[in-house]
């Protein structure tokens, strides 16, 4: 891990010291429910649990909106237009708590992760982690948002895939990561500053899970992502990227409306099959015909098709030839990914020259082919990359570890 405290960025400089990880045995749930996560109307019937008048929940719930999303208040004491003995009474029942960020690392390229921590609701497993990443680059700031604890796809060169323990995110959880990268760096001035002044100014869903399989969570949170009197990320700056989870692409135009990657990797069942096991239940005539039908898509907004390259298994020019074929009629960017190693990986990247030779091929076609930096490789926060520690134990072993707890 290097200190690059000194990174400085457009916007000035980052006032956050990193953070060395915090031991889980400190870890302590929180005590109330957080608000974070929930949208106007949601607010409006929490404050009708704790006696809110109906005629006064719509006007509270979006105060609280405001101080919650848009100035990014970490206590009720911050929200100073609201009345003292209100701000007491929310006290009382509710939190604006963030995930718990345990660890910070700051890679030598800027890039910074984040180690996050959420109650997992039981007591042998105390708790559960997701990582977060902020890759800083000249022109904009993107942060990469994980939507589940490990992801249950299994994609054969995908360190996420090899965690054993899955569970969805909740919109609160997922809302949360982008709440604490503007804490971190400090980043909820200046909303008003000509050009944005902003650190994180886009939003990709390509952290640990799959999006699709946690649509629900996924489409409220970034809802409230894009909403423009919160955080204010619009919806052409937030890209959620998917295997190809087929039933859930045209609900995702219908019902987020963001911009849409796909996980392509293989132009070939055979060998998609292998890299990306959920080929086999979507193969790819399938997967492209949904983009196809992608309601959002447009040659404005175009579907980027992610091609990671993995060297003598998908990077020969006659994949590049199909890949071409394929996308025919698609609004397509196609973004060539060096694959990232991580330990115990039997894959390989590709050797540069052929990563530009694949490249050539396809720009020559008429296609933005930008191969992708491979950014914060030092602290494996680069794609698929991410894997934390809390595994999913079986029925059995959770079984035994209870039976040791009860007997401690
Ligand atoms: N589950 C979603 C989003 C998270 S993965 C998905 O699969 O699309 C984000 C991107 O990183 C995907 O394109 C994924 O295929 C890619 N990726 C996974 N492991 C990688 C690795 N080791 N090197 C490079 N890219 C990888
Ligand atoms: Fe899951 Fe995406 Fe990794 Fe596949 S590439 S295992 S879908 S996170």
């Amino acid at each position: 891990m290097t200190d690059s405290l000194t990174h400085m960025t457009a916007a000035g400089s980052i006032a956050s010291a990193p953070l060395e990880k915090i031991a889980l045995e400190t870890y302590v749930p929180p005590a109330k429910p957080s608000l974070i996560g929930l949208s106007r109307a949601e607010l409006a019937e929490r404050l009708g649990t704790i006696g809110v008048a109906p005629a006064q929940r719509k006007m509270r719930a979006q105060q609280l909106w405001h101080w919650i999303y848009f100035r990014g208040a970490a206590t009720f004491d911050q929200m100073t237009s609201i009345s003292k003995e209100m701000r007491g009474q929310l006290e009382q029942h509710f939190t604006v708590a963030r995930p718990e960020v345990v660890a910070e690392q700051i890679s030598n390229d800027g890039t910074r992760k984040w180690l996050l921590r959420l109650p997992s609701g039981d007591a042998v497993e105390k708790a559960h982690e997701v990582e977060c990443v902020y890759i800083p680059e000249t022109d904009r700031g993107t942060l990469c948002v994980s939507s589940q604890v490990g992801c249950t796809l299994n994609c054969s060169f995908c360190h996420t895939g090899t965690q054993r323990l899955v569970r969805n995110l909740t919109a609160g959880e997922i809302v949360g990561q982008v709440m604490v990268a503007r804490d971190r760096l400090n980043d909820w001035a200046d909303r008003d500053t000509p050009g944005g002044g902003r650190l994180v100014t886009n939003v990709v869903m390509m952290g640990m899970g799959e999006p699709l399989y946690n649509f629900d969570a996924v489409r409220d949170a970034l809802l409230i992502v894009a909403d423009n009197e919160g955080i204010g990320i619009s919806r052409r700056r937030i890209t959620l990227s998917t295997s190809g989870v087929v039933p859930n692409i045209v609900r995702a135009g219908e019902e987020i409306g963001a911009m849409l990657a796909i996980s392509l990797h293989a132009v070939r069942d055979e060998l998609r099959d292998e890299l990306v096991p959920l080929n086999r239940k979507y193969p790819i005539a399938e997967l492209l015909q949904a983009c196809r039908d992608y309601p959002a898509s447009s040659n404005a907004r175009r579907i980027t098709f992610e091609y990671v390259m993995l060297k003598g298994v998908n990077d020969s020019l006659d994949d590049a030839r199909l890949l071409v074929k394929l996308l025919k009629g698609i609004p397509a960017k196609i973004n060539l990914i060096p694959f990232n190693p991580w330990p115990g990986t039997a894959y390989e990247c590709s050797d540069w020259n052929q990563i530009e030779k694949f490249s050539e091929y396809i720009f020559d076609a008429g296609y933005s082919s930008p191969v992708r930096t491979p950014r914060g490789r030092d602290i494996l926060a680069a794609c698929g990359q991410l894997k934390s520690e809390t595994e999913k134990l079986s029925a059995r072993e959770r079984q035994a570890l209870r039976a040791m707890a009860m007997t401690d």
